[in-house]
């Protein structure tokens, strides 16, 4: 039977449709990959790239040591030369194209899939991640800043190496913003975080948890809006992944590896978004008490969402999501997964 399922955390109705039977979505086949040569990516094309903003290496006396490399994109949506001008006319209001857009190479092979990422190579990525918001964050002039992680055409990914993006702005963005003001009233009416409130309740009923180790816990979400989307996040409550340990990134790291590992079997390595959202810089905001308590009650966490199809017009007219597999089927499904 169909059911109508709300998410708390992006105050959204989500359909979870089993029965229905969906055409098959035909997209052309991405091109063949260029020649190895041609990737400017790869181990040894260090001088190929924009100038390197940040890196981890094995050995840091030699350049082609590294295993995640960060500089600026080649095409930015933004720029931090543009001045964060806003102005308005009428109804509309728009702020010029402020703000950094960094590639962050994550892996030195080429073309490796997202779900055949070790332990140590998603550990990497997150401690990259984490270093980049807290140089981001010193930065007056940033609200906010996302990071995320295209894997495939149906993903968005236009590169074929294996990269992530992290993109700074002038603003909160809008699914942040989301999370906050759902998070804040729950607080004001609970007295408790939402997402915490979430996981108690994973917790509780244990239909939908997937993994759990010191610091995370993965889930599937109640109202997941992709196939096979999870979330991870930490257990013990806590706002900013800015403040992430050592400890807890190796732990995240595992994390994300059984996640990865058995979406990778389930789905045969599918197109795939990982999204990371952390509380933003305290700063600037129009609204005096905006931040107030956001360390009580904003969760950081991550999405993966698998991307097996496209959206159709009921959704788009709805905004309601149609998921054609309910979460505690395939959490059940991925949990069998022995590897
Ligand atoms: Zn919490």
């Amino acid at each position: 039977m169909n059911e109508f399922r709300y998410q708390p955390l992006y105050d959204e109705w989500v359909i979870i449709a089993p029965n229905r039977v969906r055409k098959p979505v035909s997209l052309p086949e991405p091109p063949p990959p260029p020649a190895e040569i041609s990737d400017p990516f790869l181990t040894g094309g260090e001088s190929k790239t924009p100038p390197e903003i940040y890196a981890i290496r094995e050995n840091p006396t030699i350049a082609a040591s590294w295993k995640t490399r960060v500089f600026p994109n080649k095409f930015p949506l933004l720029a931090l030369e543009t001045p964060p001008v806003s102005s308005m006319k009428g109804v509309y209001s728009s702020i010029g194209g402020f703000g950094a857009h960094e590639m962050v190479i994550d892996q030195p092979k080429p073309n490796k899939h997202f779900c055949l990422f070790s332990a140590d190579e998603f550990r990497d990525l997150m401690l990259t991640f984490r270093d980049r918001f807290c140089a981001l964050y010193q930065d007056q002039r940033i609200a906010s800043v996302v990071a995320f992680k295209n894997q495939g055409a149906k993903a968005g990914n236009a590169i074929r190496h294996s990269h992530s993006q992290i993109v700074a702005l002038p603003f909160i963005a809008p699914r942040l913003a989301k999370q906050i003001e759902t998070s804040r009233e729950h607080y004001n009416r609970a007295g408790r975080c939402l997402l915490c409130d979430q996981i108690a309740s994973e917790e509780n009923e244990k239909l939908r948890v997937l993994v759990r180790n010191r610091y995370f816990i993965a889930f599937a979400p109640f109202a997941p809006r992709y196939e096979f989307e999870i979330w991870i996040a930490p257990i013990v409550h806590n706002s900013a992944f800015t403040l992430l340990t050592k400890d807890a990134l190796s732990d995240l790291g595992e994390t994300l590896e059984w996640c990865a590992k058995r979406l990778g079997i389930a789905m045969e390595n599918p197109d795939i978004n990982l999204a990371l959202f952390t509380e933003p810089p305290r700063r600037n905001h129009r609204k005096a008490d905006y931040f107030h308590h956001i360390e009580r009650f904003f969760h950081w966490h991550i999405e993966l969402a698998p991307r097996s199809r496209s959206s159709d017009g009921f959704e788009l007219a709805s905004g309601c999501a149609i998921n054609p597999i309910a979460p505690e089927t395939y959490a059940s499904y991925l949990k069998e997964i022995v590897i």
